[in-house]
């Protein structure tokens, strides 16, 4: 499959391209040249798969010659085996709810899905090529726990995260600086999450020094982790065995999740609709009833991960409606980046196609997990609870599921305040309770963020 860049669609790149380089040099997102659906016969197939071998069939046509369909299977079949919950991910019935699990795996969040498998990516291209890569991604909590756990111990690889001091939850923190591994270096920046992207995104942006350290990325805009998402959608329909459409609500950040499910619909998936669940940072909510693209100042909720108002993944949505005009998308990205963009209604009628979204806040957050544990003795996560709180406040006709993005005990404080309630880590975690932390304060100041990396891996 050859690939192009949203803002270029000139120049075609292969997947090791797309997957090392993350973002495409004109500032673009990488998107395939054309998405071939699967047949009717091919889904009936996919139907009785396991989930490792459900993921193999639906990736492996994005990788072309990076890897062969048997190393992928074995490649994912290592990915996940690191997963508390034998199934990978698991859909329970609770009530008139739907729910699928996205957090069985080593740190309680979704992201996992996708991290795992793209460690053992990296592993499999530095067998081949003889190089050393380091990773350096910012984090509001759960990326960079889930990146560490995936690229630990990991041959020839090293891994830079930077998280906002004191801006994340205790336990959020303890995950990721836990764990002696000499390859992982974290990194508590003077400052909050938008600096701490700020300082990677000019990082990159250097190119003199990202080459001379060959830096990689990880964060959601990667396609490698969009391809691994969309897998679970698949896999929950299939094991809801119906013939209808079905709907997904997914908590959503920066868009990175749901287009997942946008992908698998492009693949063939009857899809009815995705419903973009946000907290109070509603940019995407706005955007997607009525066409209101303006961002606001981000404010801290009890859903973390979720307070963003720059939806990277969105670019890909609007090159879709732009009719894969890379002139339009670039017209499109510079108002955006001076917060001018509102989005026309002929847009909006293609968007809301396969898209409709609601806004949940911190009262109804607060009350959706009370409800959910009063009625059916099961405690979720706030970002859950957003899902689950779009899903009940919309009329929506299909059957739907809501995708679980994080384990409840990553959220101790928001659970007992829901419902007076202290949420456990699993005994597989205990540990990072009395373990010591590793991690060093450094300043909101790129020059020292870059002389702190060129240090370590000198
Ligand atoms: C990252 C995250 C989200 C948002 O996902 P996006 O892909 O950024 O939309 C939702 N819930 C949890 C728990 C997360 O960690």
């Amino acid at each position: 499959m050859k690939y192009i860049s949203t803002r270029d669609n000139n120049l075609e790149f292969s997947f090791e391209e797309v997957f090392l380089k993350g973002l495409a040099d004109d500032g673009g997102l990488f998107i395939p040249v054309n998405i071939q659906p699967f047949s009717k016969e091919e889904l009936d197939r996919f139907k009785k798969l396991d989930y490792t071998d459900l993921a193999t069939e639906i990736i492996h046509p994005f990788l072309g010659s990076f890897i062969t369909k048997e190393s992928l299977k074995s490649l994912i079949n290592k990915s996940y085996s690191t997963f508390r919950e034998k199934e990978v991910v698991k859909l329970r019935k609770v009530g008139d709810l739907e729910i699928l699990e996205l957090f069985h795996g080593p740190t309680l969040a979704f992201k996992d899905v996708a991290m795992q498998f793209i460690g053992n990516l990296y592993e499999h291209y530095l067998e081949k090529n003889n190089s050393e890569i380091n990773i350096v991604v910012a984090t509001s909590g759960d990326t960079g726990a889930a990146a560490i756990d995936a690229i630990k111990n990991k041959k020839n690889l090293n891994i830079f995260v930077l998280h906002p001091n004191n801006k994340i939850s205790s336990v959020q923190r303890q995950i990721m600086t836990t764990g002696p591994a000499k390859n992982v270096f974290n990194i508590a920046i003077e400052g909050n999450f938008d600096d701490c992207q700020n300082i990677v995104k000019s990082m990159f942006a250097d190119l003199q020094f990202s080459k001379s350290i060959n830096m990689s990325g990880v964060n959601s805009i990667n396609w490698a982790r969009i391809i691994a998402q969309a897998v679970y959608y698949f896999y929950s329909y299939f094991k809801i065995n119906s013939s209808d459409k079905i709907s997904f609500s997914v908590p959503t950040g920066n868009f990175g999740d749901v287009y997942a499910g946008y992908l698998a619909k492009k693949m063939g998936l009857p899809i009815d609709k995705l419903i973009v669940a946000t907290n109070t940072n509603d940019i995407l909510h706005r955007a997607i009833s009525k066409g209101d693209y303006i961002a606001k100042k981000v404010s801290e909720t009890i859903s973390p991960s979720m307070d963003i108002q720059i939806a990277s993944n969105f670019e890909r949505l609007i090159y879709d409606i732009s009719d894969k005009d890379s002139e339009t998308t670039k017209e499109i990205m510079n108002k955006i980046k001076v917060n001018k963009y509102k989005i026309n209604e002929k847009d909006l009628i293609k968007i809301n196609k396969d898209f409709v979204s609601e806004c949940i806040n911190e009262e109804e957050t607060l009350s959706t997990i009370k409800k959910i544990y009063n009625e059916y003795n099961l405690v979720i996560d706030p970002h859950t609870a957003i899902g689950v709180g779009a899903l009940r406040k919309l009329n929506i006709k299909s059957r739907s599921i809501v995708l679980a993005t994080a384990h409840p005990c990553k959220f101790p404080i928001a659970i007992e305040k829901a419902i007076n309630k202290i949420e456990t880590l699993p005994d597989e975690l205990n540990y990072i309770l009395n373990e010591k932390e590793h991690y060093e304060i450094l300043d909101n100041n790129v020059d020292k963020i870059k002389n702190y990396v060129k240090e370590k891996i000198s």
